[in-house]
């Protein structure tokens, strides 16, 4: 890890979430490590930030258990923007918030080595490209906060609690969200940081933070941009995925 490389002002730094667990993959193995043809599914998105023009400092977030994991694939795979491994936490959200302050460098200082521009990224999604990456670079030159996303294929129908139909919103202003989410460092840093301090507030009202735009839209007075993500960008999250993923991956030889 070079340090001095990695506090250059106005960096940009991608978050790779890897602390989930395999529950709903049914596997003793985490989603994010489960072998995509030769490599685990996590090394795809590390490549692809690796290899970036966009990216200059990764932090990769993963569990007690996926720990030395993670330490053998930063050094095997030679992924030399990984500035820190830190711990993630019980939910996602946690797990995000713990990247963000480790982005921060805090034990030696202040906001001022901050990084500029943050991307939050799901280590179980391995097909994020370099054009979806220059996507959300460019879209940030005018907006604060970004979300990786395609448009609903399906008509989608919002139910209520008891499995019936409650309405139908319109398609064409339905989008599925993806990740990388990119955002303004300083804008999402607060959010989180409220979004702690409020959990409990947020919990009770039922409220479910299922990705990071979420979290800008409940406590930031911004407008969140939509970046054209692809079809193929698909997070690996049950074992239906795992056939689909390989055909993506022989697509891409
Ligand atoms: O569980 P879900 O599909 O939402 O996970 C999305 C990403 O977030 C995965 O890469 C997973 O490893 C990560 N995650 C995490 N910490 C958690 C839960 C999920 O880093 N507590």
């Amino acid at each position: 890890m070079d340090i001095t490389m990695t506090k250059k002002p106005n960096r940009t730094t991608a978050i790779v979430l890897a602390a989930g667990s395999g529950k709903r993959m049914q596997s003793d193995v985490a989603k994010q490590f489960l072998m995509l043809g030769e490599k685990p599914v996590l090394c795809y998105s590390l490549d692809a930030f690796e290899q970036s023009n966009y990216i200059d400092e990764i932090i990769l977030v993963t569990s007690e258990d996926g720990l030395a994991t993670c330490e053998e694939i930063v050094k095997s795979g030679g992924y030399h923007k990984v500035s820190a491994i830190t711990l993630g936490g019980k939910e996602r959200y946690h797990s995000v918030y713990n990247g963000l302050k480790a982005a921060l460098y805090e034990e030696d200082s202040t906001k001022e080595n901050a990084p500029k521009l943050v991307f939050i990224h799901d280590g179980a999604r391995p097909f994020v490209t370099e054009d979806i990456i220059r996507r959300n670079i460019e879209a940030l030159e005018k907006d604060r906060a970004c979300v990786t996303a395609v448009p609903s294929k399906d008509t989608v129908k919002i139910a209520d609690e008891n499995g019936y139909v409650a309405t139908t919103p319109n398609r064409e202003l339905v989008w599925n969200m993806q990740t990388p989410q990119s955002f303004d460092f300083s804008l999402i840093y607060d959010a989180y940081r409220k979004l702690i301090r409020e959990e409990a507030n947020v919990l009770e009202k039922g409220i479910k933070i299922t990705d990071d735009a979420m979290v800008a839209e409940l406590f930031e007075n911004v407008k969140i941009k939509l970046v054209e993500g692809s079809y193929e960008n698909i997070k690996i999250t049950t074992p239906d995925d795992l056939p689909v993923a390989m055909q993506i991956l022989q697509n891409r030889l």
